[in-house]
């Protein structure tokens, strides 16, 4: 098993079904027609995936009952209430939902001193809204071609170094049912390049193939496609996207994209579509960029949350030795922290992920995050002979583990640090 426990229904509220995990109460988008009260489901990234037949739910969850409380309490001793007056307003201000742009940068700004103190704040302030609930989703890098020639990013059509590959349709599908059938996942992100080769109708199949085999959360993440293909995908069973806005700096942004500017334009109005197709929508930003300032990085959290994002996704940028970057510097370990802070403070309810850059920039980067108020996660479940070759940015720490391996050392140190699998709601 991976990482997610049944609850059991309680309530309707309209669409959504009102989940009791150990009495704790969270409400999920239910598509399932024969659910009813007193049923138990598996819920994840805040939709129900599936109903869990009565017997296999108690016994998971008599496995658990335990751990959960420890969890908790676990949990709590990583809590720590804020030492200066100044975090203690913004604590305030981020219960009212009303954190604004000079707190944002002012959070951004915090010296190395008060560091500790800001993370265990924004960690306290997660603990608040959203218990010590975590989602752990996997991803399938399906094709590492691309139609663009992004500077930041290794998978660009000039870089003539990259060894390419496309998983078939069956690839996919298998890999997604054995990530959900055998390892356990309830929600993953299909991901590649801008690769035209999977036409809608591809597309469409896939998930089809994948729906039909395995009870699960799909997120696309396949670049700026046509919203046309957006809504066909939603009506074949995706309903998650994974679409960065990359920088709200629009400059920047044409900077780093060969001076297109309108690409920035029908992004956005891309993922504020997904948002009004019903997709749940994970966007967000690099940190590091070349340029970026701290004004655009607080730009870019306030962007994330005007968007309604559902799930926050934002890592620092890497250089890639064969992009036009290739001799720029990655981030300070503690400006991606704090980023991570202040996005807390800016959406006290927001799903915030942790991204493997993370992990590549620092050994610990996982945990370190997660202590300053991230609360989901990745695991690569992309086949081993491909992933070595999904090369946005070298170094990934995961690129030759095996995914039994990733996982157990994952859910090791999410029970070292308190976090129990139940759903983060909506
Ligand atoms: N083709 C899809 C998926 C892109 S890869 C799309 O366009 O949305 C997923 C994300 O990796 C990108 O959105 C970008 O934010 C990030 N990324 C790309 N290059 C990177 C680098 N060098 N360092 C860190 N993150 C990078």
């Amino acid at each position: 098993m991976c990482y997610a426990i049944p609850g059991r229904v309680v309530a309707f509220e309209g669409n959504r079904a009102v989940i009791d995990y150990f009495g704790e109460r969270r409400r999920a988008i239910n598509e399932i027609k024969n659910l009813s009260v007193g049923d138990y489901a598996y819920a994840q990234g805040g939709f129900v995936i599936a109903k869990v037949p009565e017997e296999e739910a108690r016994q998971t969850l008599d496995a658990w009952k335990e751990l959960f409380f420890e969890l908790k309490k676990r949990d709590d001793s990583f809590s720590r209430a804020p030492e200066e007056a100044k975090l203690e307003k913004f604590v305030r201000k981020a219960e009212n939902g009303n954190i604004a742009r000079k707190e944002i940068l002012s959070i951004l700004k915090t010296p190395d001193r008060d560091l500790n103190n800001l993370f265990s704040t924004a960690n306290s302030l997660r603990k608040e809204s959203l218990e010590n609930a975590c989602c752990v989703h996997g991803i399938i890098e399906f094709s590492n071609h691309c139609r663009n020639d992004c500077f930041y990013c290794g998978l660009r059509k000039s870089n003539a170094r990259m060894s390419r590959y496309r998983m078939t349709v069956e690839e996919i599908a298998n890999a997604a049912e054995h990530a959900v059938n055998d390892l356990g996942f309830r929600a993953l992100v299909l991901q590649s390049g801008e690769d035209p080769f999977y036409t809608p109708q591809i597309l469409e199949e896939t998930i089809s193939k994948i729906r039909e085999r395995c009870d699960a959360l799909l997120f696309m993440s396949v670049g700026t496609r046509s919203r046309e293909t957006y809504e066909r995908m939603y009506n074949a069973g995706a309903r998650g996207i994974l679409l960065r806005f990359e920088t709200s700096n629009r400059r920047l942004y044409s900077s780093l994209h060969h001076g297109r500017k309108a690409d920035f334009d029908e992004r956005l109005s891309l993922i504020r579509h997904c948002k009004e197709i019903g997709y749940i929508v994970a966007t967000g930003f690099m940190i590091g960029l070349p340029g970026q300032t701290l004004e655009d990085l607080a730009d870019d959290i306030l962007l994330t949350r005007e968007l309604r994002a559902d799930m926050w996704s934002f890592g620092p940028f890497i250089q890639h030795p064969q992009t036009p970057l290739a001799s720029c510097s990655p981030p300070d370990l503690n400006l991606a922290l704090k980023v991570i802070a202040a996005s807390r403070f800016a959406d006290r309810n927001a799903k915030i992920l942790v991204t493997t850059a993370l992990e590549t920039l620092h050994r610990d980067g996982k945990r370190k995050g997660l202590l300053a108020g991230a609360n989901s996660l990745m695991i690569n479940v992309t086949p081993r002979r491909y992933r070595e070759n999904y090369t946005i940015y070298p170094g990934r720490p995961d690129r030759d583990k095996e995914i039994e391996r990733n996982i157990s050392e994952t859910v090791e140190l999410l029970h070292s640090i308190g976090r129990a699998p139940t759903d983060l709601g909506v």
